[in-house]
């Protein structure tokens, strides 16, 4: 089988066999990939994963994900699209992001393919979420916007290129676009190899490093403009209590390993900032 990103075909081992799918991964680009990855039906994953114990989980977590996800994303478009106007989420899953951007003085849109989160949006932040995902026919029906943000959901699109392809056409010139997928090299890879939790989601189609991301962008009109790793500090406190048995870390020890694992690109998110450009 050849690679879906770099279309190599004498660099792929088999990286683990689970369950229900196997992994692939390229030694040439570094990617990740199930092997019927590109042949997903999105709209029944979709459904099949986010039901009402999905919007539980939400629910309870939803402080943290203020916390930890909304702010920081909020704050990137403060960074590279102060200009503000209109924002498109695809992916907003329960909408604190989008609720967040909202109050932030963006004129905010939001695709979310399940019908549960598109009620708990509307009940708690008065968010009036499209219900479903980027299809062509919507697609024609949009403006163009001024800034598109797509926090973890790439790794789960079968057709990673032709999705951004998509995405570029409903960005202005010069529109930016935000998005983020779990780190390949992270942390807790690194730390748990092929059981990590982050491996074994069957919803999980690829894993991407910062080596693998620029090589998918070649194949778009968007140019870098950031990429980064990031860490969450309770992420990394479930990691050290589970695997080392540590207690509670102090804050100094938290910030200090945070940064380190930052530094050398071992956060558990990848973060991108892109730029479209006309002339690409
Ligand atoms: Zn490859």
């Amino acid at each position: 089988m050849d690679c879906p990103l770099c279309k190599s075909s004498d660099n792929i081992n088999l990286f683990h066999t689970y369950p229900s799918f196997k992994l692939l991964e390229c030694k040439a680009c570094e990617l990740l990939f199930q092997t019927e990855a590109e042949h997903i039906n999105e709209q029944d994953m979709v459904q099949a994963i986010y039901n009402e114990s999905w919007i539980k989980m939400r629910e309870q977590y939803a402080h943290l994900t203020f916390q930890d996800h909304a702010t920081f994303n909020t704050l990137q478009l403060e960074m590279f699209a102060p200009q503000k106007g209109r924002l498109l989420e695809i992916g907003s899953g329960t909408g604190e992001f989008l609720h967040m951007a909202k109050h932030a003085g963006w004129d905010v849109t939001g695709l979310e393919p399940s019908s549960l989160s598109c009620r708990y949006a509307m009940q708690h932040y008065q968010l009036e979420l499209i219900p479903t995902i980027l299809t062509d026919e919507l697609a024609n029906r949009l403006e163009p916007f001024e800034a598109i943000a797509i926090w973890h959901v790439l790794e789960h699109v079968p057709k990673p290129v032709a999705f951004l392809n998509q995405v570029a056409d409903l960005l202005k010139d010069d529109g930016v676009l935000f998005f983020s997928v779990p780190n390949l090299k992270s942390f807790m890879n690194t730390s748990y190899g092929a059981h990590s939790p982050i491996f074994t989601e069957v919803d999980h189609l690829y894993h991407y490093s910062e080596k693998s991301i620029p090589l998918l962008l070649e194949h778009t009109p968007f140019s870098i403009e950031a990429l980064f790793t990031r860490q969450l500090a309770n992420q990394l406190e479930q990691i050290y209590r589970k695997k080392f048995g540590a207690s509670s870390l102090k804050l100094e020890a938290k910030m200090a390993l945070m940064s380190n694992l930052q530094g050398q690109g071992k956060g558990h998110e990848i973060c991108c900032v892109a730029r479209k450009r006309n002339n690409k």
